[in-house]
Order: structure tokens, then sequence, then C-alpha cells
């Protein structure tokens, strides 16, 4: 196996082996940009490495290879005294974890070579501020020693000499600076700062790969669902130095605004400065269009860059770069990450290019960054005192209380609290507080500051860079323009939209994205909003491309209607337990009371217009679309008074001699129903068999608003479905009963109700003995909620609150299985039962309508699975719609 490629050598398809940054880095180079030379060591190393402790055996040869040929083509070897090759060593993942991992430059410095620098740059000072920087950051990162105490070395030589910033150091003080760094590093270490250059590049690449396994990497994977095994390339690239001088820089760059998607000149630029410097958000950038200015060559060719790349790549990209002594270096570029409005736009946008076609669009955006869109935002004629504004670095409203450090985020935020995490800027120690967060506030750094970047990967609403607003950490306080002192707790809200920062909560209204699928916002007006208009198209995209149908999970005519107007089509779930609340409750304490079939009947018998009625109504609403009906699924006694309140009443009522006949026999019929399992006891279709009448009322009910819907020249399409059946005898039983009430009201109405049965699959046993359950049902919905829960045994109502946050952070699942499907377990019985239902009915309708419906990651499953519509809630459907369409590309 190869475990080194030079950067000459690999691609931009090479990312599992090459990590992001080293497969585009050879990318560049083979597009002939000025990328400085180097190699990239591989994933597979990196696993080796993590999984023996040591080094693959043929490493170090490889790398020597290489090396040498680096030093041939530089003519100049690494770390030699006179003339010194410097290289950098930098981590580089699939998928970037910015800031999460390690990296270290200048490697090839010693207290000779730092001579050699000296006089090759012709520059003492930044030859040993090149040393004390190699030093510091080797020493924290490569040999585990505490940064604080270089930070406080580096501010006590200030102190002595009496500056405030670091460049007014001079070349003796930088020289002693050294001096003490290598002690810190001998004391703390217990060893000396390496002299030898290739020593420091291996141990430098060993902790780069040991990087991977921070507490901090591993949280951020967890958060993004990175898995924990792909490992970490590792680059090693020749320096390039941006703090030569003023005719030296770095920056970063978009190839369009990754906020609005608009084209432009987008980035920073910082003068006289090396690139962590940029990253780090430490000092303050200026616009990257003044580099015009600055250096308008390098600019120029900058531009030119951008456009090849963006061509090439036909995508947004972002890009890191260096200028040394006017000649410009690309150091880094991948497809750059956006704002969820952005993604829509730039992918319409690059369909009017010609750049991408409509299925290539659909790849580009995704139903996590639409549910983002469809967030409220704030109400902007609402009085607001704003007092500050920031860059709008990632987008939504978020109201809270401020907090100043990420221990008091979580701590806040895990009881109850909605915090704002306000820091002067963030590091990746802020993680966990980021996450806790309602939303991020910083007042320095720019669009490519930590805070921003992770703030717009976690799709979580961030303002930076609002410099008027000081921010004290120390005492917990931020003090805004006119001398208002912010405390901790008192509530700000920020508008990750716009930059504004304001005093106080600030209400919020619904986002046009919303607005448009209300219908209350057209695409294609003239004065149109430019986002609706992007996210019309690509649905309209989606439409067009997906195979799976959606439908939603609605239970009356308001939702119903809602639902129509998000695109669903049909009804998937009507729960009739939902119709059975409010007034009726008493009607159907009645009917579980009753002593005799003349009581228990006279129940039904009020009940059924009532359900006739919701149905006429739920029928109309999606006139012409189907609605599956389910009938009733609940255990009884969640139809009668709480145990504990009732034992109390009957106890008063006895004590004061009152009477108290029917609260007894309340009590009574309470406790013959009381289940220790309810979940696992009387209900869904043991119900409809042990209650005489109870689910023919509801067919009937169904068949007659169904009958009376045709005859006002309707178009009702309803499907009955029976829940938790376990065998296919008690669907048979249930059928029978049905088919014949069906056949009484076609009788009695003279009309062809074409009404389908069918039943939900969400226990084992139906799923293992679904072919012969499909021998008695027209169509099979997947009922995955309670599918989870009886596979897994995990009670729904209970593990999420109790144990599931520990089985999250043991890695156990990346996710919930009651969110995404399990599709291992799960869905390998949903795979099963729908194969198996399909041999004995080929033309058998599946569906599925547990929460997994409107779930990105599981509409891919059910599209793969070959079913034929999911079912959500009515809010959930564009995003299932869109997420149909993807599956489908
Ligand atoms: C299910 O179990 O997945 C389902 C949709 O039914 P309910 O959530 O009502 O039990
Ligand atoms: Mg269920």
């Amino acid at each position: 196996m190869k475990f080194v490629y030079d950067f000459t050598e690999g691609n931009k398809d090479l990312k599992d082996l090459l990590g992001g940054k080293g497969a585009n880095l050879a990318e560049m180079t083979n597009l002939g940009l000025p990328v400085p030379p180097g190699f990239t060591i591989t994933t597979e190393a990196c696993k080796v490495y993590l999984d023996s402790g040591e080094e693959p055996a043929a490493l170090r040869d490889e790398v020597s290879a290489h090396l040498d040929a680096l030093e041939a083509r530089m003519g100049k070897k690494l770390g030699q005294a006179d003339n010194p090759l410097l290289v950098s060593v930098r981590s580089g993942a699939k998928f970037s974890m910015p800031g999460m991992m390690d990296t270290v430059l200048n490697i090839g410095l010693s207290d000779k070579s730092v001579q050699g620098l000296a006089k090759q740059a012709g520059d003492e000072r930044f030859a040993w501020d090149s040393y004390r920087r190699l030093i510091q950051m080797f020493g924290k990162t490569v040999l585990g020693v505490d940064g604080e105490l270089f930070e406080d070395a580096l501010e006590a030589a200030k102190a002595a000499k009496k500056v405030t910033v670091d460049t007014e150091l001079e070349a003796a003080d930088l020289k002693k600076l050294v001096t003490k760094f290598k002690k810190i590093v001998k004391t703390e270490a217990g060893r000396d700062f390496p002299q030898d250059p290739r020593e420091q590049m291996d141990l430098a690449i060993h902790a780069v790969f040991d990087s991977w396994n921070t507490d901090r990497a591993k949280l951020y994977r967890r958060q993004e669902r990175i898995p924990h095994d792909l490992g970490t390339a590792v680059n090693v690239c020749s320096m390039v130095f941006g703090n030569l001088g003023p005719d030296s820089g770095t920056g970063v760059a978009f190839t369009r605004d990754p906020a609005s998607g608009h084209q432009g000149v987008y980035g920073d630029y910082l003068q006289n400065a090396q690139g962590e410097d940029v990253v780090a958000g430490i000092r303050n950038t200026v616009p990257l269009a003044e580099l015009e200015r600055i250096d308008k060559k390098s600019y120029d060719q900058l531009m030119q860059i951008m456009e090849t790349l963006e061509n090439h790549y036909k995508d947004l990209c972002d890009i890191e770069f260096t200028i040394e002594r006017g000649q410009l270096w690309m150091l880094q570029t991948r497809v750059g990450k956006r704002t969820a409005g952005a993604a829509f736009r730039i992918a319409t946008q690059l369909v009017d290019q010609g750049l991408i076609d409509e299925a290539e669009a659909l790849t580009r955006v995704n139903g996590a960054q639409l549910a983002q869109l469809m967030f409220p935002r704030f109400d902007e004629s609402a009085k607001v005192e704003q007092v500050g504004r920031g860059i709008a670095a990632s987008p939504g409203a978020a109201v809270g209380k401020a907090v100043f450090d990420s221990y008091t985020a979580v701590k806040w935020s895990r009881s109850g609290e909605k915090v704002i995490l306000i820091r002067r800027e963030t590091n990746p120690d802020d993680l966990d507080g980021m996450i806790a967060a309602e939303g991020i506030l910083t007042s320095r750094g720019g669009k490519t500051s930590h805070a921003a970047v992770v703030a717009r990967g976690m799709g979580k609403t961030c303002v930076c860079g609002a410099e008027e607003l000081e921010v004290d950490t120390k005492r917990r306080r931020m003090t805004v323009p006119g001398g208002h002192v912010v405390e901790e707790g008192d509530v700000v809200s920020i508008d990750g939209s716009t930059g504004k920062v304001y005093l106080g909560e600030v209400p919020v209204v619904p986002s046009p994205v919303v607005e448009y699928f209300e219908g209350r916002m057209h695409a294609g007006a003239e004065d149109a909003d430019e986002l609706v208009e992007a996210v019309h198209r690509i649905m309209a995209f989606a439409d067009r491309k997906r195979r799976l149908r959606v439908r939603a999970n609605a239970d009356n005519a308001e939702d119903a209607l809602r639902a129509r107007r998000f695109g669903a089509q049909g009804i998937g779930l009507c729960r009739t337990e939902h119709m059975f609340l409010g007034d009726r409750r008493e009607l159907v304490e009645r009917l579980i009371l009753a002593d005799t079939d003349a009581e228990r009947e006279e129940s039904l018998k009020q009940l059924l217009p009532l359900q006739k009625q919701d149905f006429v109504q739920l029928f109309e609403s999606m006139d012409g679309l189907p609605v599956t009906v389910r009938l009733l699924d609940p255990p009884l006694h969640e139809f009668l008074p709480d145990i504990t309140e009732l034992s109390v009443r009957v106890a008063l009522a006895e004590s004061r001699q009152e009477p108290h006949e029917n609260e007894l026999r309340l009590l009574q019929a309470v406790h013959r129903l009381h289940e220790q399992n309810p979940m696992l006891g009387l209900r869904g279709v043991r119900l409809g068999l042990v209650i005489p009448g109870l689910f023919t009322m509801q067919v009937r009910a169904i068949a007659e608003a169904a009958a009376e819907r045709k005859a006002a020249k309707g178009d009702p399409r309803a499907e009955i479905m029976i829940p938790l059946v376990g065998t296919v005898q008690e669907l048979e039983i249930v059928r029978e009963e049905a088919d014949q009430v069906i056949a009484e009201v076609e009788a009695a109405s003279g009309t062809q109700l074409k009404l389908s049965i069918g039943t939900m699959i969400e226990l084992p046993r139906a799923a293992l003995t679904a072919g012969q359950i499909a021998e008695a049902a027209q169509f099979f919905s997947f009922g995955t909620n309670d599918l989870t829960q009886t596979v897994w045994g995990f009670s729904r109502d209970d593990v999420e609150a109790s144990f599931f946050t520990a089985y999250l952070e043991k890695g156990i699942f990346g996710v919930s299985p009651f969110e995404t499907i399990d599709k291992d377990g799960v869905g390998s019985l949903v795979k099963l039962a729908a194969k198996a239902g399909r041999e004995t009915r080929p033309d058998l309708k599946l569906g599925v309508c547990g929460e997994h419906g409107g779930d990105p990651e599981s509409v891919h499953f059910f599209h793969e699975v070959g079913l034929d519509y999911v079912s959500c809630s009515p809010f959930r459907i564009p995003v299932a719609r869109l997420e149909a369409g993807r599956a489908a590309v």
C-alpha cells in the first residue's frame, strides 16, 4: 500500500485517502495554480497508527523519498543550517473540522538554521519570530505543554519592554524569548526542544494523527455526524511566509458571498501576518477588496484564480492564500460552507449559469437547510433597542440570556434556560458552549473567524465582530455604546441574518419561506423575495425528480388544508383518538363503563354522527386525495380520569358521606383497565376485537361520510387502517365485519365507495409474517414509532429523557433511533416486510407514518426500500418533498 502522495499525484476525488485539504491541494497543483510543493500522508497511515500505536513500517522510507524529492525541487534541505527548507505539517480529514485538529508551522528551524533563515530572508527579527512560533506551537500541540505558559512569557516580554503589540519586539527580544520558551519546554515536557529537523517532522506527524482523537474532535464529529473511524491525512507543505513585511500577508476569500450567494469580492486580508492569525480571528482584518490597493498584481491574479476554481468545482469555493513578498501562493481551497439561504440561491444561480443541471442542484441543498429557513425571524416593525451591529455570520433569530463563558452556557441550558454565548472571540474550547447556546455573539473576528465558521456548520445563529460592544469575560459583562452594561443573565436578541444586536426580547415573525408555502407570498411576482424564488425553483426540481409521494399526518380539516398548501398528496395517518377528546370524552367514558349491550350501543349511536362529521370535513379538505383513517389505537384507560385523582375524590366523598356511586363505578373501571405496560396491552386491533361495535361504528362513520361526499359530487378516497396487528387472524376478523358494514352503506346509499382496508406494520411479528398479513391487507403503513419501541425494547415515552443522553455520549448511536430510522435493525424489518408483502400481493401499497417519515436520512432509506409514500406532520412536508427528490438523484 502506498502511504504518501506528492501533490502532483493526487486529485479532488481522493478525499477518503488524502483528506479534503490534501485532495484539493493536489487538484490545484494539477490545475497549474501556484501551490507550494509538498506531499500528503494518507488516512490509511493514520488508521494503522491509531489502531496499533505505531506508524506503518513502510511509512518512514516513503516519507524520506518524498522529502528528498521535495528538497531537490526546492534546492534546499529541511533544516539545513545556511539555507533551510521549512515545512508546515497540517491535519486534513475527509470532512472539514475547522480548528479541531493540529497544525505545526515552521518545522525545520533550530538554533542553527534560524541563522540561515535570517540570512535567507534578510531579516533577523522575522527568523527569530518564526523560531519562537515553532517552539510555541510545537510545545503546545506536540509536547502537550500548557499554551498559557508561552502566552504569559510573551506578555512578560512585552511588558518588560513597555510595548503592547508583538511586532514591537525586536530580534534581540525574540532571541531571549526563544531561550525562555526552550526552558519552558524542558521543564514542562521533561525533554529538550528537538534540534533534529526530521525528528521535529516525525513528532509533528504523530501529533496530527493523535489529534484525531482529542475530546473536542470527537465531540465535533458526533455533533456533525462524521464517522469516528475515518482518520486524518497529514499534509507536509513547504512554507511560504506572509509575515515578511508589508508586501506580504495572508487572507481568506470566497468565490461568492457565503451568506447571500451573491457574486463579488468576499474575504478578509491581513497584511504582514501568518495564516493562523486570520483563521483564529485574533487580529482584525481588512476587507479583501482593499488588497487591490495594497498589491494590485496579486489581487488580479487572485481574482483570476477564483474564477478558475469556481468554474472548475462548479460551486462556491473558499480559499486560504498567502502573499510572500509580492508572490501569491494558494494554501487551501474547498467547496465552501454557506448559509442555508445561500445554498438555495447558489444552486439556482449555477443552474442559470449553465454550470450544473437540476439534478445536481438538488445535491447542493438539503432538508436540514430548508427546515432552518422555515424558522421564524425577528419582527422588524417591533419597537426594539438596537445596541450594536456586527457581521451577519450565520442566520436565524436568537433570543436568550447573556452568558460569557461556555461553562455557564452549558450549565444554564441544562436547566432549561435559553442563552446567548457572548465572547470576544471563540476558540475550539468553546464548542460545548456553542452547542448549548441559542446563538453566538462575538466582538472580534470576521466571516471566517472560528465562531462564524463553526456556527454556520452547526446551523446556529451567529453575529461576530460586533466591535462597538466591549466584552469583558472576566467580569461577565458587556458594555454597549452609550455605556449601558449588559450583565450575565440579561436578555439579548441577535439577528444572524442582519448582524443586529438588541437589548431585551425581540418578537419574532414567520419566515418568508413559510409564507410562501402558505400561499401568502408568491414566487414569480415582481418584488418576490430572492430566497423564495430560489426555494420555489428547487422544490419544483425535487417534485419532478421524486418517486416517493408525500402525505401528511393530520386529523382535522385545518391541518389537512395546511398540509395541502405545503404540498401533501393525501393524509397518511389520521389518528382517530384525537377526535375523542374534549366534550366527547364523556361519551367514550360511558362506552367504556357500559354494563349492558344496550348501554354500549347507545353510546356508540351517539358517537357515530360526530365521527361521521369529522370525516366529512376531512374528506372534503382532501378531496381527490387519499385519506388513511386509522381506527382507535390507544389503551382505553387514557380516556378515563387519573387513578390517583379519582381515588382522592372517592375517599373525600366517603369521608363527607356524600353520594359517590358514579365515582366509585368509575374508579372500579379504572382499576379494571389499569395495566402495568399499557403500550403492550389492550390497544389497537385488540380493542376492536374485545369491544363489540367500536370498530364497526368507526367504519360506518367513514363509509357514510364517503357516501355523503359522493352524493355532494366530491371525490373521497378513504383508506381504513387497522393498528397494532400482530397476526393475520386479527385482521381477518376485523375485515370481515368492516366489509359487511361497507356493503350495507353501499347498498343503502346506492354508491360504490371503493374503500380499501389495510394495516399498520408496527410490531416485529407483523413484519416477520408480512407475507401472510398481506393476504388480508390492501396496504401497509409502517408505524416506525411503535416498531422502534418494540424492536429495541425502548419505551418511546421514557428513554429519551432517561438514558439516551448517556447512549449518545458513549457513541452507541449518533442520533436517537426514534428520530432517524435504525437501518440495520428496524430498517431491515421494514425491508423484509415490504418484500414479503409484495410477494403475496404485487400491488400492495406501502407507506410509512411514524415520525421517521419527515426525517431527511430516513426518507432516503424509504426511497431505497421501495415504499410508495412517506407521511409526516404538515410542517415537515416541504423537507420530505425535497429529500424525496434528492433521494431520487
Ligand atoms: C407509529 O407507531 O409509528 C405510529 C405512526 O402510530 P402512533 O405514533 O400513533 O403509535
Ligand atoms: Mg403506533
